[in-house]
């Protein structure tokens, strides 16, 4: 049996910030806000897979006004949605992700990025693909203002359909 799931995240970049991005730091002057370190692009990883094995959205299961996820490590909660994403007897076919924003620049760190999340979710690397897009100077999240990401996951089960 095979599920397919997406996930959708947007962070504000600001000031101050470390920009922690697909489980990376990149160099830039600001980073994404939020109650965790803001990883936008692993929060859109986690909702893909949520979403996909039917599990509970990532505001359920890490809420955002509980102190004890105050600046967590995305990496960290992605690590612990894989395990249950695994106990729920799910493997992670591949993820796809696509990066919008015209703050950090994404192509550079592209592989890096892949790498680290083929890593958190015990995949080959060439399972994980990332792109950046730029917004065309258009939205609220251009000149830099924010990040958004959107992801898709496969998984796949030796449950009959
Ligand atoms: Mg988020």
């Amino acid at each position: 049996m095979m599920r397919v799931g997406i996930g959708f995240d947007v962070h504000r970049l600001e000031p101050g910030r470390p920009c922690i991005l697909g489980g990376i730091e990149l160099p830039h002057a600001t980073g994404p806000a939020g109650h965790s370190d803001g990883d936008a692009v692993l929060h859109a990883v986690i909702d893909a897979l949520t979403g996909a094995a039917g599990l509970p959205d990532i505001g359920t299961l890490f809420p955002d006004d509980d102190a004890a996820w105050k600046d967590a490590d995305s990496a960290a909660l992605l690590e612990e949605v894989v395990e249950r994403v695994r106990s729920a007897g799910w493997r992670v076919e591949n993820v796809d992700v696509v990066i919008a924003t015209e703050g950090p620049r994404i192509a550079p760190a592209r592989e890096a990025m892949r790498e680290r999340i083929a890593a958190l979710l015990g995949i080959a690397s060439d399972a994980v693909n990332v792109k950046g897009k730029s917004l065309e100077g258009l939205g609220a999240l251009a000149d830099g203002a924010g990040v958004a990401a959107q992801a898709v996951c496969l998984l796949s089960s030796d449950q009959p359909a």
